[in-house]
């Protein structure tokens, strides 16, 4: 490597990497980004279905997500979403509709006026989120969401029909082990600034599209690199710098960002000594699954809206493809989290799910299925759990992904400010 020349590496074509190399690009640093697999997107990636683009999971997006939003919107991805102002409906069970107010106005009106629950549960959910809003969002000790919840009276119809389904979406955990802090910092974002931060925000295209392709794109254009297939396999410090090797080749960078989720992270760290805490915190990590089930219906099938709660059953949401990405009578159904479901084989959960939807909605046999589970979807975001900073103990050395120290869960939004704060930590120590 010549002398002075500066150059980073960035190892995940996720939505970490690729928000990170894109801000790199951007701030004019010359950037090489190593993707293991085929595709970009990492956990939130297109899967081809005999010529259908499906997703390796069904992906939703708030208002909130302001620095995901904002770098789709700069990468030129046209109608990329499909924007509903928030409403949870569980049909016939259930239904919260927030009126045209300004925040938190549009949420406490809701909570009075949500049907399905008794009035004393209504206004104790006023109280609560009055109550949240004076502490500034803030607990003095984290706590799980559970204890959270009952401590405030919460824990029970209101508890069942919206703050567990809000946990278990937005946390991937389930509310006895999952941090209180965490959800509430998810609850201030969406529901105490603008209204239209607690607005849901559906994909209309698969999740390669929607960002990584078109940010690759512009990446290559601004003169940086983007290699798919190309699994590192080992980091070396150099001097200056790091040599990172793959299957038949190594090269050298002055810089490296590390996006690879926690588990495909940690024997790369493990054999930099200087990384040894890090790799001790990434040890106590604990992942949870998530189950996409794909149910394809003749196309005259419609739900009345694209996103609907379902209870007392596996399936939690289910969403219509058909209204989001032009797929009529597409049904995506939606498990989050840990449960039996686990155990049961790929087509029965196909057919018990089609049951369950049957029970809810007029529908005929579905066409064909496709069920999708990933098991290590995201990591426990569990009470009082150490994350690693994106700063590391090796200069140079940067880690970006939805698991690294910030307000979120393990969501796109995550990792996507995980990535732009490690390329801006790259771009401050090359000026300095
Ligand atoms: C089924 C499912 C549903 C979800 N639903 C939502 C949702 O509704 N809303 C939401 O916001 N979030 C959701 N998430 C979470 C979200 O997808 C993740 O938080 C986010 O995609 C993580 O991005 P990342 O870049 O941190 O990691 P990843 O996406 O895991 O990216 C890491 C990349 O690194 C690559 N890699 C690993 N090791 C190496 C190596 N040695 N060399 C080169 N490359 C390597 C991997 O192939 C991968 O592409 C969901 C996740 C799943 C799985």
């Amino acid at each position: 490597m010549a002398e002075g020349l500066k150059r980073a590496a960035v190892i995940g074509g996720g939505y970490a990497g690729i928000a990170a190399a894109l801000k790199l690009a951007e701030n004019g640093i010359p950037v090489t980004l190593f993707e293991a697999g085929k595709v970009l997107g990492g956990r939130a990636r297109v899967v081809d279905h005999h010529g259908i683009r499906l997703d390796n999971g069904q992906h939703l997006l708030l208002g909130a997500y302001r620095e995901t939003l904002g770098m789709i919107g700069r990468v030129g991805v046209r109608e990329a979403f499909f924007r509903l102002p928030l409403a949870l409906t569980v049909p016939g069970r259930f239904a919260l509709r927030t009126p045209a107010l300004p925040a938190p106005f549009h949420l406490l009106l809701g909570l009075l006026n949500a049907q399905g629950l008794p009035l004393g549960e209504r206004l104790s959910a006023i109280r609560f989120a009055l109550r949240l809003r004076l502490m500034g969002f803030r607990l003095m000790q984290d706590s799980s969401v559970a204890d959270l919840l009952q401590k405030h009276g919460q824990d029970k119809n209101i508890g069942r029909l919206l703050w567990e389904p809000l946990c278990l979406a937005a946390l991937n955990t389930p509310i006895d082990q999952a941090s209180a802090q965490v959800f509430l910092n998810v609850l201030r974002d969406s529901f105490s600034h603008a209204r239209s931060d607690s607005d849901l925000v559906l994909p209309r295209v698969d999740l390669s599209a929607l960002f990584p392709d078109a940010a690759a794109g512009l990446i290559r254009k601004l003169g940086g690199n983007i290699l798919t297939s190309r699994r590192i396999k080992r980091i070396e410090t150099a001097d200056p710098g790091f040599t990172m090797h793959w299957e038949g080749g190594a090269e050298n960078f002055t810089h490296v960002i590390c996006a690879a989720a926690p588990q495909h992270a940690l024997p790369l760290l493990s054999e930099l000594p200087e990384l040894a805490s890090v790799a001790e915190l990434i040890q106590k990590f604990s992942y949870q699954p998530i189950a996409t089930i794909y149910l394809q219906y003749p196309q005259q099938v419609q739900l009345p809206q694209p996103m609907l709660g379902l209870n007392g059953g596996w399936a939690q949401w289910v969403f219509d493809r058909g209204q989001t990405h032009g797929t009529p009578g597409l049904l995506a159904v939606v498990i989050s989290a840990e449960g039996e479901y686990q155990q049961v084989p790929a087509e029965q959960l196909a057919t018990r799910i089609a049951t369950e939807l049957k029970q809810v909605f007029e529908l005929p046999e579905p066409l064909w299925h496709k069920v999708i589970v990933e098991k290590r979807a995201t990591f426990a975001c569990m009470a009082g759990l150490e994350r690693p900073d994106q700063r590391t103990g090796l200069r140079g050395f940067f880690l970006a992904g939805d698991y690294t120290a910030g307000d979120y869960p393990a969501t796109i939004e995550g990792a996507v400010r995980s990535g732009v704060k490690c390329a801006e930590l790259v771009s401050d120590s090359i000026s300095n």
